[in-house]
């Protein structure tokens, strides 16, 4: 039977709740348990698909083509696991389903409320999430922080789902802040003793407390905590501010969190086979080089919006032993192309990644124009490589007036262009091409290289394509088209063979690395990037 570990958040919003969620799982996984991580998010969209990057951060696509929460590509990345549309939970898709009921008159003249019909529907999310194989640990993160009134039927589902499955089957963790107040020179418990009794309110007793502090919490603290918030003084865990979030998992085992929780769950403890995570960390403090990478976008002053491409690219460096210092450049300070020029000077290689719309695009034309004129290793994702097809029609085939449909509707040489599917799509919202698609690579080029391998999957999540009446002339100019659908209608992936590192994709290969196991695109560029600066 799966055993179920609750994860929620007091005092603050931003704790991290999602990292810790994800290094519990590692710490299972590396036990040899399977894990499957889950997130609830309160808000009435139905999934971040639709929400700006600037206040949601990425939206990470799972192979099913769900777009979901970027928490989950933290819970893929930590243990290694693929995940999908169950594993996302939003109070709109809650609610959308239970009205969709109520129209069809499933409910039999019932009058249909948030409890019982919201709160069973959450309930049976829970289960949902392990239809297709039971994992021996679930792990669900609800979103928000305590108190907010949005998250409230997600807290009365765990309530009831807990006293369901019976004490030693389902624990809650209760990730908290401990302040440190400079002026009085103490770490403030007070915060976290309030949170706690919000959550007993709601009937809720947390088995274990985070506590997440820029500095070390003394014994005297943590034996208050425990005695203030009733849970055993082994169960309060430090989780102090680190370098790299890949330390967290080592940090929480030095502290036996696993054990503790295992021990609650009545479960017997295994030694944990950690080697590969550690040398993992002892590579990242440890590197002996450093390079600088620009990632050139318009959501450039909210990190998260890129932090899929922002990891994979922190992963390759691992793998060469290389510390990655991202320089952000807002694509709209590179439309002066001598600003452009200003600003790329000192990069080792350059990101080009996804987006939406015309803004800043001139400038991500210049940026790829200046890459590919000074042999600066460049990597384009998805309208990166909408982008650099443009520019090489453009500067290269001399199409002056190259465009996209999305920027220009009647562009006259739109060598990107609408995908036919996309042509009667009404409305968005899990409309674009989602998802998992098969590339099929041509032999001798450095991505089938990169690769080594003939055949692909990689996610994507776009409208718009390269437009095929331009492929030829595209390819006699020097652009070659290295990866392909099977059915071979859509570019996938175009390089330039006699730079050292031009490689763009139509799909997202940052949703694919892990920290161990760095995405063959990237470790590419990173390669490259190297042997640049050098
Ligand atoms: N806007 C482009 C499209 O829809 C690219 C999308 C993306 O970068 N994810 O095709």
């Amino acid at each position: 039977m799966t055993k179920y570990i609750f994860i929620t958040g007091g005092v603050v919003s931003s704790l991290g709740k999602g990292i810790i969620a994800a290094s519990l799982g590692r710490l299972l996984r590396a036990r040899g348990f399977s894990v499957i991580n889950q997130k609830f998010d309160p808000y009435i969209n139905v999934d971040p698909g639709t929400m700006s990057p600037f206040q949601h951060g990425e939206v990470f696509v799972t192979d099913d083509g769900a777009e979901t929460d970027l928490d989950l590509g933290h819970y893929e990345r930590f243990t290694d696991t693929n995940l999908g549309k169950y594993n996302n939970v939003t109070s709109g898709s809650v609610y959308q389903h239970v009205i969709e009921k109520e129209r069809r008159g499933d409910y039999l003249g019932g009058t249909v409320q948030v409890i019982p019909h919201i709160t069973n529907e959450i309930k049976s999310r829970i289960l949902g999430a392990t239809k297709q194989f039971t994992p021996d640990f679930q792990l669900i993160e609800i979103g928000g922080t305590i108190g907010d009134i949005e998250s409230l039927p997600f807290i009365e589902a765990i309530r009831q789902f807990k006293s369901e499955v019976g004490i030693g089957n389902a624990v809650s963790v209760h990730c908290t802040l401990i302040p440190y107040l400079p002026t009085s020179g103490e770490l403030k418990t007070k915060p976290s003793q309030h949170s706690v009794s919000v959550l007993r309110s709601y009937g809720i007793q947390p088995e274990v407390l985070v506590c997440r502090t820029t500095r070390p919490i003394p014994k005297t603290e943590k034996e208050k905590l425990a005695l203030f918030c009733s849970v055993p003084k082994e169960a309060v865990i430090e989780c102090r501010d680190m370098k790299s979030i890949y330390e967290v998992p080592l940090a929480l085992e030095d502290q036996n969190m696993a054990h503790v929780i295992l021990d609650m769950l009545r479960v017997q403890d295994r030694t944990p086979d950690l080697k590969a995570w550690q040398k993992l960390v002892e590579n990242i403090k440890n590197s002996k080089n450093s390079i600088t990478v620009a990632i050139a976008g318009k959501y450039t002053k909210l990190s998260d919006a890129y932090i899929s491409v922002v990891e994979s690219l922190k992963h390759a460096g691992y793998a060469n032993d290389t510390k990655i210092d991202i320089k952000w450049i807002n694509s709209e300070e590179c439309v002066d192309y001598k600003n452009c020029k200003e600003l790329m000077k000192d990069v080792s290689a350059v990101v080009v990644p996804g987006g939406f719309g015309v803004r800043g695009i001139e400038g991500k034309l210049n940026v790829i124009k200046y890459a590919r004129e000074n042999n600066v290793p460049f990597l384009g994702l998805c309208l990166g490589m909408q982008c650099a097809v443009i520019e090489y029609a453009r500067n290269v085939l001399g199409i002056k007036d190259a465009n996209s449909k999305e920027f220009d509707e009647n562009a006259p040489h739109a060598v990107i262009d609408l995908m036919l599917e996309q042509k009667n799509v009404q409305g968005y919202g899990g409309t674009m091409r989602l998802g998992a698609y098969d590339c099929v690579l041509k032999k001798g080029s450095k991505a089938h290289k990169a690769y080594g391998q003939d055949k692909i999957s990689e996610r994507h999540r776009h409208r718009y394509e390269v437009n095929n009446e331009y492929i030829k002339p595209l390819e006699e100019a020097g652009l070659v088209f290295s990866g392909m659908s099977p059915d071979g209608m859509l570019a996938e992936i175009v390089e330039l063979p006699k730079l050292d590192w031009f490689v763009a994709s139509q799909f997202h290969p940052e949703f694919k690395s892990r920290p161990e196991r760095p995405h063959p695109l990237f470790k590419g560029l990173i390669d490259a990037a190297i042997k640049h600066k050098k």
